[in-house]
């Protein structure tokens, strides 16, 4: 823990923890990649995205480990991007791990355009591209870039209290970055999640496939585990090959280009926001886009 020391370069920014992401291989050859920042819901700052991104190469440079579980510490799986935690550092620059320029200091739309191509989307294909099998391990909340995380995993194993929600359209933008709603949910399913915003159960999201297993919060680990058991004793090099023949048949179905084409749409709908409101977000932020969301649910 740092306390409230700064240990950011840029001023404004105070980082809650060092370790956003901890790391730990197991005896089977699982890796437990974990979100770490459970005081404001994992929600994912760069800190974090780029310590997963280490933990990501770090499993997939070990011979010893033969699958990947996601997790998130605590009561939530990840509740987004951070949109407004004092750990939020978009305008710090990090080494970028894409051919890309420094968003920072990139004018006008320039600048999300530029960090989202790296810090989201970038990432997440990355990740989705991995070479060994990757469990997503998820327990309430999976809201907005938690749904991003979830959905480049191979498998989902959620918990009977798990939701899932993209709430990104009441900001005017057409859905998070990683663009996969319509083809990890049929498309009038996609639309009714994206123009309602709704909490999706995950009771719901596995009748549709989007999640492979519903299980008890108190065997939410156990489960994970026994599926990542499992991965782990099969050959490494058909695991891979079948992730990417899958993976393969969804790039012919038009993913990749899909998503190309919505994160214009998204960026475009950044740019307008800005243009009106001199917020990119359309001036709403993590405790804003709560209260909205509880008020829709009818708790308040
Ligand atoms: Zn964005």
């Amino acid at each position: 823990m740092s306390g409230s020391v700064n240990h950011a370069e840029k001023p404004g920014i105070v980082y809650e923890t060092d370790e956003p992401v901890t790391y730990r291989v197991d005896e089977a050859g699982i890796a437990w990649i974990t979100m770490n920042r459970p005081k404001y819901n994992n929600a994912q700052n760069s800190q974090m995205t780029y310590a997963l991104d280490a933990a990501f190469v770090n499993a997939i440079n070990d011979d010893a480990v033969k699958v990947i579980v996601l997790a998130g510490e605590g009561k939530h799986f990840s509740a987004g991007h951070d949109i407004g935690t004092p750990g939020r550092d978009v305008a710090k620059s990090f080494d970028r791990k894409m051919l890309l320029p420094d968003h920072v200091g990139k004018p006008g739309a320039e600048f999300l355009y530029t960090r989202e191509q790296e810090v989201y989307l970038g990432m997440c294909r990355r990740w989705r591209d991995a070479p060994k099998a990757t469990v997503a391990m998820v327990q309430g909340a999976c809201i907005a870039g938690g749904l991003m995380l979830a959905w480049v995993c191979d498998l989902i194993v959620a918990s009977e209290d798990a939701f899932f929600q993209d709430p990104v359209v009441r900001m005017g933008i057409p859905g998070v970055e990683y663009f996969a709603h319509a083809f990890e949910l049929p498309p009038r399913v996609a639309k009714e999640f994206l123009l309602l915003g709704e909490r999706m159960s995950a009771q719901r999201a596995e009748s549709f496939g989007m999640v492979n297993r519903v299980v008890p919060r108190a065997e939410l680990t156990e489960e994970t585990q026994r599926i990542a058991i499992k991965l782990a004793a099969q050959p490494s090099l058909g695991v891979w090959l079948t992730k990417q023949a899958v993976n393969h048949v969804e790039e012919l179905r038009g993913k990749r280009t899909a998503m190309d084409s919505v994160y214009h749409m998204h960026h475009f709908a950044h740019a307008q926001n800005d243009l009106v409101s001199g917020n990119a977000l359309g001036g709403l932020d993590g405790k804003s886009m709560a209260a909205a969301n509880k008020k829709q649910e009818g708790k308040a």
